[in-house]
């Protein structure tokens, strides 16, 4: 058991050296494969012993071995997240197929969090795949009708207040990256998730957006991507969603 949380942990570090490529590459329609890592400055090839995960950003000191020019702390931030979160997700559930599916929506939701964060961009190139492998998953585990129920709603939801938000205000407030992103946890988790990740990134998407308005001190439209906080409202809900569903019935007292 310890070690399959270590191999997970490692495995997910690497792979968060990969959604660093994505991040970088996908906003840029390059592809993920070709050519192999190098410096977006002076192009130089990164070499393998300049490309291990964590390790390397801070051996070099966040710089560029070839050009010195410094490397964003996303990098190494994202190899971590998705090191820590992997070697956790293989801890919470054990070797358990919802464990496959656990750690693909991660590395989705990780990689789509950060491009939405630089760009304000959720490409289609990771949510439509994103939404056919929830869909494919829920169909192995065997609970397709949630699933497609759940895919088909999340997208209308969002279209809905996208359109009543629009009628009301006269601007675009969501982008249809959001309408995506939310069918693809919906594919993933059934439409049971949908109402805590739209309550739940809603409430954390208020505070934050917020609290940034306030640091920025200017009554300008700071465009604030809400990708990120359905994320980690999905993620919530991956992990915890029968506990917060039965503590919700709990507080409600439906079953009393
Ligand atoms: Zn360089």
């Amino acid at each position: 058991m310890t070690a399959m949380i270590a191999l997970s942990g490692i495995i997910g570090l690497i792979v968060g050296s990969f959604a660093n490529v994505c991040v970088y590459r996908m906003p840029r329609r390059e592809s993920v494969i070709f050519p192999g890592s190098h410096c977006p400055a002076c192009h130089h090839a990164i070499a393998a012993c300049d490309n291990i995960p964590l390790l390397s950003w801070l051996i070099l000191g966040g710089k560029c071995r070839h050009c010195s020019i410094p490397i964003s702390w996303r990098y190494p931030l994202l190899e971590l997240l998705m090191g820590l979160s992997w070697g956790l997700l293989a801890w919470h559930f054990g070797a358990v197929p919802e464990l496959a599916v656990a750690l693909c929506l991660f590395f989705l939701l990780w990689v789509l969090s950060f491009i939405d964060l630089e760009t304000g961009l959720l490409p289609n190139a990771l949510t439509y795949p994103g939404i056919v492998l929830g869909l494919f998953f829920s169909w192995w585990l065997g609970h397709w009708q949630d699933a497609l129920i759940g895919a088909i709603a999340g997208y209308g939801i969002f279209w809905l207040i996208a359109r009543l938000f629009l009628r009301l205000t006269g601007r675009e407030g969501m982008g249809y990256g959001d309408f995506k992103l939310l069918a693809m946890l919906g594919a993933f988790m059934g439409w049971q998730a949908l109402p805590f990740v739209i309550f739940a990134s809603s409430v954390v998407g208020t505070f934050a957006g917020i609290i940034i308005l306030l640091l920025a001190r200017q009554g300008l439209r700071t465009e604030i991507p809400f990708g990120p906080y359905l994320a980690v409202a999905g993620m919530a809900w991956f992990v915890w969603g029968s506990e917060i569903l039965a503590w919700y019935i709990g507080l409600t007292g439906i079953n009393t």
